[in-house]
């Protein structure tokens, strides 16, 4: 995937703060604020850094944890994965695979039929609605 490059300046002008901390500093929302914790619309999930399209609302479920989850992204290219060892823990970072985004990070522990569970911030994503 071609990759998309910015400086932090950049970055900063085309961001809210919010979405600078969380994309680009590997923030995250405090649970069940974001807006798309509880949300049910039908279409896509994007990188709200660079619009790749990266998860689909079919793949998303309530796993209690106050993060808007899914238990697959839309593509095997999407994202990538990284070892998180911050805060004393070792968790798998998820990022955009073009822009390099922080989004969240997977846990073995979500449904069938992958039984992942990529736990992501609402401020990485912009919800693309299906036409109707
Ligand atoms: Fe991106």
């Amino acid at each position: 995937m071609a990759k998309l490059e910015k400086s932090d300046a950049e970055w900063k002008k085309d961001l809210t703060p919010e979405q600078f901390r969380i994309l680009r500093e590997k923030g995250t929302e405090r649970p069940f604020t974001g807006e798309y914790n509880a949300f049910k619309g039908e279409g896509v999930f994007k990188c709200a850094g660079c619009g790749e399209p990266l998860f689909a609302s079919a793949t998303k479920y309530d796993s209690g944890s106050g993060w808007p989850s899914f238990f697959q992204p839309l593509s095997d290219t999407a994202i990538a994965e990284h070892t998180d060892q911050s805060h004393g823990m070792t968790r798998t970072e998820v990022t955009c695979a073009k822009c390099g985004g922080h989004l969240g990070h997977l846990f073995p522990d979500g449904p069938r039929p992958t039984g992942q569970r990529y736990c992501i911030n609402s401020a990485s994503l912009n919800f693309d609605g299906l036409k109707k």
